[in-house]
C-alpha cells in the first residue's frame, strides 16, 4: 500500500528520522518545518495523512490541526498528533482541535506503523467512495441533513469481562449524550449489530481471547460499519497493535481518562458517520451527480442549489455574495475553424485555468455551453472585480495549446458581475443581472468585464 506523509516538525533531525522510517517503508514523504508550510503543503500534496508535532515556535501543532480540520480541502486529511509521552493535557487539546490520533515522541516503529495502516484502511474506504461519489464528496457539499448527522450522539457497545469497570464506561459515554450498553445489557435485550456505531473492547485481563473476538466481530457482515475502539494496558500494547492490525480503528490504554475516551469516541463516531454519509450518496448513484463531466466544474444543478443557499445566508448576515458570468468570446469561430472536438479541449483548459485564479471558497460552474459562473461568497463588487479581472487576464495572457494539431488558440473571455445584498430578490434576478452585465461587456468590445451597477 503505497501512502504519502506529511511530516511537521521544527527540529530537524526528527523530520529526518521519520523521513527515513517512512521512506524505508515505501511512504512517500513530504515535510514541513512549521505550521504555515504545514497548512500550504497538505493544500498542495493532499497526504494521506499528516504526522503534526505539538509542540512547534509561532503556530503550534493545535493550531495546525485546527486550521486544517476547519477547511472543506483538508479536513479528511487525518492528523496524528507527536506528543510528549503522557503529556494529558497535550492530548485532550489536541482531540479538541480535531486530531484522529496521536503518537508519543519517540516515536516507536511498532506504533507508528499499526496506526498508519490502520488509518490508511480508513482512507482506502473514504477514497474509493469519494471517486465514487463525483461530487468528491467533502463536508461543505453536504446538505444540513448529513451535516447534522455527523455530530449526532453514538450508539456504543462496551464489552468487558469486568463488568464494574464496563458500566463505568458506558456511564461516562451516556452523561455526554450517547446510548450506551454492556454486553450483559446487550445480551438481555437481543442487540441488533447493524444499529451499532461504535464497540469498545478491553483486550487486558479478559478470559476470552479478546482478539479473536475483534476479528470475529470484523467478519460479521451486518457489523462491517461499526468502529472497534481497543483497550489495553501498557504491559498489552503489542496486543493492542495486532488489533490495529486485525481491524480496530483506535487503541487508548488503561487505566482509562474518560475525557480522553469521551473525545475518541466522537472522533471514531464522526469518521463513522462520515463514510456512512458517503456510502449512502454512492448507493443513491449517479442521480445525484453534481459534475459538469467535460469541465470537471459543477454543473448547473449545483450551482442553483449553492447560490440559493448563499443568497438565504447573506440575507441572514447581511454579507454580500457576487457572482461573475463568464462567456468565451466569439467560440463559435474556435468551433468553425479548428472543430468540436478542439472546442471541447479550449473548454477544458479554460475551465483548468479559471479554477487556479480562484480562491478556495469560491464556487466555479459550467452551467452550460461556453458559459461559465463564479460565485463568489462573502464577497463585494470591488472584490469581485478584482477576481474577474484576475480570471480574465489569465485567459488572454495566453493562448490555448491543442496538442493533437500543436496549434495554439487565442482565446478572450467577457464577464459581467453581479452583487447581492441580502434585499428581497430571486434567484432568477440576479442571474439576469449578472446576464445584463455580460451583455453590456459583449457591446463594448469584449474581453473585459462590466458590473451590475455601471
Ligand atoms: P460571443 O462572443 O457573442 O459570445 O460569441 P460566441 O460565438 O461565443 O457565442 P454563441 O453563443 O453564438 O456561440 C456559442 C457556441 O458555443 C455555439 C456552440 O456550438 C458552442 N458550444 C456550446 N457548447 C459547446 C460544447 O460543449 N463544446 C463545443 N465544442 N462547443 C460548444
Ligand atoms: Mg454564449
Ligand atoms: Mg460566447
Amino acid at each position: 500500500m503505497t501512502a504519502s506523509v506529511l511530516v511537521v516538525d521544527d527540529m530537524e533531525p526528527n523530520r529526518r528520522l521519520l523521513q527515513a522510517k517512512l521512506e524505508a517503508k515505501y511512504y512517500t514523504v513530504f515535510m514541513a518545518a512549521d505550521g504555515p508550510h504545514a497548512l500550504e503543503s497538505a493544500l498542495r500534496h493532499e497526504p494521506d495523512i499528516i504526522l503534526l508535532d505539538v509542540m512547534m515556535p509561532g503556530m503550534d501543532g493545535d493550531e495546525v490541526c485546527r486550521r486544517l480540520k476547519a477547511s472543506a480541502a483538508t479536513r479528511h486529511i487525518p492528523v496524528v498528533m507527536l506528543t510528549a509521552l503522557t503529556d494529558r493535557d497535550d492530548r485532550l487539546r489536541g482531540l479538541e482541535a480535531g486530531a484522529d490520533d496521536f503518537l508519543s515522541k519517540p516515536v516507536d516503529d511498532f506504533g507508528l506503523f499499526a496506526r498508519l495502516e490502520a488509518l490508511m484502511r480508513y482512507n482506502m474506504v473514504s477514497n474509493e467512495l469519494r471517486t465514487r461519489d463525483s461530487a468528491g464528496a467533502r463536508e461543505e457539499h453536504f446538505s444540513d441533513f448529513e451535516q447534522e448527522s455527523l455530530d449526532k450522539p453514538a450508539s456504543v457497545l462496551v464489552i468487558d469481562q469486568n463488568n464494574s469497570e464496563a458500566r463505568r464506561v458506558a456511564k461516562s459515554l451516556e452523561a455526554v449524550g450517547h446510548q450506551a450498553a454492556t454486553w450483559m445489557d446487550a445480551q438481555a435485550s437481543s442487540i441488533r449489530f447493524d444499529e451499532i456505531d461504535i464497540v469498545i473492547i478491553a483486550l487486558s485481563d479478559q478470559n476470552h481471547d479478546a482478539l479473536k473476538l475483534c476479528a470475529h466481530l470484523r467478519a460479521l457482515k451486518e457489523a462491517r460499519d461499526f468502529s472497534m475502539i481497543v483497550t489495553c494496558s501498557v504491559a498489552d500494547q503489542p496486543k493492542g497493535v495486532e488489533a490495529l492490525r486485525i481491524g480496530a480503528s483506535d487503541l487508548i490504554l488503561t487505566p482509562l481518562d474518560m475525557l480522553e475516551l469521551q473525545a475518541r469516541v466522537r472522533t471514531q463516531t464522526r469518521r463513522k458517520r462520515f463514510v456512512d454519509i458517503l456510502r449512502r450518496r454512492v448507493d443513491r448513484g449517479l442521480e445525484l451527480s453534481v459534475i459538469d463531466h467535460l469541465t470537471g466544474l459543477y454543473n448547473r444543478r449545483y450551482m442553483l442549489e449553492r447560490l440559493q443557499l448563499w443568497m438565504q445566508r447573506s440575507a441572514v448576515n447581511e454579507k454580500p455574495v457576487s457572482i461573475v458570468a463568464f462567456d468565451i468570446d466569439h467560440f463559435k469561430k474556435v468551433n468553425d475553424r479548428y472543430g468540436h472536438e478542439a472546442g471541447d479541449l479550449v473548454l477544458r483548459n479554460f475551465a483548468a485555468r479559471l479554477r487556479t485564479n480562484i480562491r478556495p471558497q469560491d464556487i466555479a460552474c459550467r452551467p452550460g455551453g461556453e458559459e461559465f459562473l463564479l460565485i463568489m461568497p462573502d464577497t463585494r463588487e470591488e472584490l469581485a472585480e478584482v477576481g474577474a479581472e484576475r480570471i480574465r487576464e489569465a485567459i488572454a495572457a495566453e493562448p490555448f495549446l491543442i496538442e493533437r494539431d500543436d496549434e495554439y488558440i487565442k482565446v478572450t473571455v467577457s464577464a459581467g458581475i453581479a452583487t447581492y445584498n441580502g434585499e428581497e430578490g430571486l434567484l432568477a434576478d440576479f442571474l439576469h443581472a449578472a446576464d445584463q452585465a455580460l451583455y453590456r461587456a459583449k457591446q463594448n468590445g469584449r474581453n473585459r468585464i462590466e458590473t451590475m451597477a455601471a
